[in-house]
């Protein structure tokens, strides 16, 4: 746990969230902004920085991230369509340094990628 980080403090229970599905090592809750109908942030209760530093340190433990986005569209409603985003540095829009996966789904996406 890393004293300063938001979503250390939310998988901790510290801050509140609506959380969806939470596992011993993962812990999913809706986005305070949705940016799409479902939108829902999936993260690992240890703290790493981002998706590399993650799949590098952990692979089996960033291949049940995925595994559990799967299962959250599904039990969204979203499973015939929908996101794993992971914004990863400034440049590309991270805005918090705890890795989190975006489930983005409902209507049809468009867009970039
Ligand atoms: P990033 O821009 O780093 O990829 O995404 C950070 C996401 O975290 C944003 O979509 C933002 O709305 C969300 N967020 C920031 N603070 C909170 C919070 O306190 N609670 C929840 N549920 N989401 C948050
Ligand atoms: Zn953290």
């Amino acid at each position: 746990m890393i004293d300063d980080c938001l979503f250390c403090k939310l998988a901790a229970g510290d801050i509140p969230a609506t959380i969806v599905r939470e596992t011993d090592r993962l812990v999913a809750f809706r986005d305070i902004a949705p940016q799409a109908r479902v939108h829902v942030l999936v993260i690992p209760r240890d703290h790493y920085a981002d998706i590399g530093a993650l799949a590098a340190a952990d692979p089996q433990l960033a291949g049940e991230l995925a595994a559990a986005a799967a299962a959250i569209a599904e039990a969204e409603g979203v499973g015939g369509g929908w996101r794993l985003v992971f914004n990863t540095g400034e440049d590309a829009g991270q805005t918090v340094f705890h890795v989190h996966g975006h489930v983005l789904g409902g209507g049809v996406l468009r867009g970039l990628a």
